[in-house]
């Protein structure tokens, strides 16, 4: 929490994923880093108040159910092959007594979950009134299902012709493969 960037936008959590987790689907690491690395190139790493969790499974390792803005890696199918993919969630936050999960707003395929968050963060950093939350912004502009339709056009895959990046996960360079071994983890 020390670290420049505590508690900002750029401060985005990943679990361990695909990187060294045996029933990781995606690497939530390097989604992680190309999330960081977007909102930095749009001006928008040190825009407060909102949390960024990714998991690289429907596991919550991430603690992507209880951010404002969640992710969690899941297999996709599209032209005939296998891809990265994300659910987002928005709207998770720990309250006084309970939880509150995020709730769904799109799937993603995984190389567009930066500019999906670079959209979401910059329409709240534009839109919020003073000492207004995520949550509360969230719910005033219509929530997660209306935010989920302003980004419903960056849930395509384009053929593997077209964009052959689209079929490897971040960091990796081979055909995407979700193999899910045994668990060695907590869950
Ligand atoms: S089991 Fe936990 S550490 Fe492994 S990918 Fe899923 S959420 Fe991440």
């Amino acid at each position: 929490m020390a670290r420049p960037g505590a508690e900002l936008a750029r401060d985005v959590v990943a679990c361990p994923g695909a990187d060294t987790c045996n029933i990781a689907v995606t690497q939530s690491r390097g989604l992680a880093k190309a999330i960081g690395d977007a909102l930095e190139e749009e001006g928008l790493a040190e825009v407060g108040g909102v949390r960024i969790n990714i998991s690289g499974c429907t596991n919550s390792c991430g603690q992507h159910h209880a951010s404002d803005i969640g992710f969690f890696g899941a297999e996709r199918r599209a032209h005939g092959r296998s891809a990265p993919g994300y659910q987002m969630l928005l709207g998770g936050y720990v309250g006084q007594e309970q939880i509150h999960f995020g709730d769904k707003a799109t799937r993603l395929p995984a190389k567009n979950a930066p500019k999906a968050v670079v959209r979401v963060v910059r329409q709240f950093a534009d839109e919020r009134n003073a000492g207004e939350s995520f949550r509360g912004w969230m719910e005033r502009v219509g929530g997660a299902q209306a935010i989920g339709q302003t980004l419903k056009d960056l849930d395509v895959f384009p053929t593997f012709d077209d964009a052959p990046e689209f079929y490897s996960d971040f960091d990796e360079t081979g055909p995407f493969v979700a193999e899910v071994g045994d668990s060695e983890c907590a869950v």
